[in-house]
This record gives C-alpha cells, sequence and structure tokens, in this order.
C-alpha cells in the first residue's frame, strides 16, 4: 500500500476540520493529485509488472545529499526511477521552457528527476555499479496533454505509453537478469531515510479552533451518535464504537505529530464519546505506553487509522 506523507494527512486532517487557510487547501490539492497519479502508476504496474520486482513506493534516500523518489523498482536487469506527474491541463516543452496556456511556467518540470538521478547514480557507483540504472517522467494525468517538442536527456512515458514501457521493463530482464533483486533491494534499504520535512506545528490557538470530536469516515460530518458498540451517522453510516475512537486518536495523532498522546488531551478532542475508563483501556491496548499514572502518555504512531492499525478486525463490524 502507498501511504500518503504526513503532510498530505495533516492538511486533509486540517482542512476536513475547519482549520487552515488558502496556501493549505492549495497545497492538499496538489498533493492530493499528486498521490493520485503515483497510486495510478501503481495500479499499472501491478496489472503489467512482474510479481518479483521490489517497488518502494514515495522513499527519501541519502547518497551524496538527500532525493524523493516517488517509485523505485528493482528488476533483475537494473534499478528503475519514476517521477509521477498527475497534470490536468496542457503542457508543452518547447526551447528548453515549459508552457501552458500560452504563459511561461516558472518552474522545470525536469529539474527533481534530474537531481534524483545525480544522488541515484551516486547510490548505484556505491552499490558496484551492476545492473542498468534509469529515470523516467510519467505523465498519468487522463485529462492532461503534454507536448515535449525538444529533446531531453530525460525519458518521457505518457499515459498512452505506460503498458508498453512495463512490457519493455519485463523484455530487458528477459535478456539481461543480472541481479539478484532480494540483496539489491536490501542494499537501497541501506540508503532509505524518513522523510525530513514534517508539517508545521499547531499552537493550541490555531488547534482550539478546529472542530473536535468524531468524524464520519464516510461522509465526513460531525453529526454522529454514539449507541452502545456503534456510531450511527446521519448520511447512514454505522462503524464499530471502538473503531472510530481508534480513528479518531489517529487523527488526532497527526493533527498534533510533535507530541505524545496524553490521556488527557486526547479524552478532550473525543468529546466524551468514550467514559474515561474506557479510553484508558483502548490506549492501553493499542498503543505503546510511555508513561504511566494519572498523566499517562503513549507513543504517537503519527500515521491515520489505516496506516496504523491495518490488520485489525472488529467484533462489531
Ligand atoms: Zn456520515
Amino acid at each position: 500500500m502507498r501511504m500518503k506523507t504526513l503532510e498530505h494527512q495533516w492538511l486533509e486532517m486540517l482542512c476536513g476540520r475547519g482549520g487552515g487557510g488558502g496556501k493549505d487547501v492549495q497545497d492538499l490539492k496538489r498533493l492530493a493529485a499528486g498521490f493520485e497519479g503515483e497510486c495510478e502508476l501503481d495500479r499499472w504496474l501491478g496489472e503489467f509488472g512482474r510479481p518479483h520486482w521490489k517497488i518502494f513506493k514515495d522513499i527519501w534516500i541519502d547518497a551524496g545529499g538527500t532525493t524523493q523518489i516517488d517509485t523505485l523498482i528493482v528488476t533483475g536487469e537494473g534499478i528503475h526511477v519514476f517521477d509521477v506527474k498527475n497534470y490536468s491541463g496542457e503542457l508543452e516543452y518547447v526551447d528548453g521552457k515549459w508552457w501552458s496556456g500560452g504563459r511561461r511556467l516558472n518552474k522545470d518540470i525536469f529539474i527533481q528527476l534530474k537531481r534524483s538521478m545525480e544522488k541515484m547514480g551516486v547510490m548505484h557507483h556505491r552499490l558496484g555499479g551492476r545492473g542498468r540504472l534509469t529515470g523516467r517522467i510519467v505523465f498519468v494525468g487522463e485529462h492532461g496533454r503534454v507536448h515535449v517538442k525538444d529533446a531531453v536527456d530525460v525519458e518521457v512515458v505518457m499515459r498512452h505509453d505506460i503498458r508498453r514501457m512495463i512490457h519493455k521493463l519485463i523484455d530487458d530482464e528477459q535478456w539481461n537478469d543480472v541481479l539478484d533483486i532480494g540483496e539489491t533491494a536490501r542494499l537501497v534499504e541501506d540508503f532509505m531515510i524518513e522523510c525530513p520535512y514534517k508539517p508545521r506545528e499547531l499552537d493550541d490557538v490555531e488547534f482550539g479552533r478546529l472542530r473536535w470530536g468524531v468524524r464520519c469516515c464516510a461522509c465526513g460530518g460531525f453529526g454522529v451518535l454514539a449507541k452502545r458498540y456503534h456510531i450511527e451517522c446521519g448520511c447512514g453510516h454505522v462503524e464499530p464504537k471502538e473503531k472510530a475512537v481508534l480513528r479518531t486518536i489517529c487523527e488526532y495523532g497527526v493533527l498534533r505529530h510533535e507530541r505524545d498522546l496524553k490521556i488527557n488531551e486526547v479524552e478532550r478532542f473525543l468529546g466524551g464519546i468514550v467514559s474515561r475508563r474506557r479510553l484508558t483501556e483502548i490506549l492501553r491496548k493499542n498503543f505503546k505506553l510511555l508513561v504511566g499514572g494519572k498523566y499517562a502518555k503513549h507513543e504517537n504512531p503519527c500515521a491515520e487509522y489505516q496506516y496504523t492499525f491495518k490488520n485489525k478486525r472488529f467484533r462489531y463490524d
């Protein structure tokens, strides 16, 4: 599963609870479109790629500098890097410049991949230079149109060529199967670091202005009614209560990623949907205890429910 970055999750929580300004909304839109595009390439790879390939999704590499990579595939033939773009408008690349609707863009869409490939080159060299190292920029947008009318030293793959590109990777592997994929992937992992960027910290005033309490996971509304084992929303959605509580604790954890889960603060955020005793149990059962007692603190997973509790099932689901 591809994970949304902490910044993406944080902006969703912030904007979904009535916070954030115009720039936050813009950033969220950009990140959501990017994520959607990356998932799109994941689907193509899942359908047409080979199951023994090792695919890394949204990773950070530190090799002579740090860089973020959307998708990295280790095949028997080499290490393949993909920078995924999901644009909906019309773009043109002429004379070394990007244009959109007759206006020149002040960014170079190729530059991120070029910089990444410099660092990947360092990594590849340190790995002994075995196998091929390639970099591609993939335009996945369904409604976007991109015209590259210039010779570029970056391989550009358009949406209608993605399937062919994957078949080419399979073909290349058949002719030149030189890498031990498991071993190469482990070596790549040694270069991986955590994302160095964290969202900003909300101060108590900004946090206090957000809407607290349990949000419906189907419609995003706050009109939920707590029953004994379930919560029910006006939209008709029903969810096990314990799951709703855990999900909301995780949302709190994302919003306040810089702090531990303190029982008093979590209790207030939940807005009384469970008793203090029940909340204590739920925290103890599901989150690592850091400090016990009246002012108990638990470890903040800093990730949404779907990532923190991937395999959890509920009796009343
Ligand atoms: Zn709802």
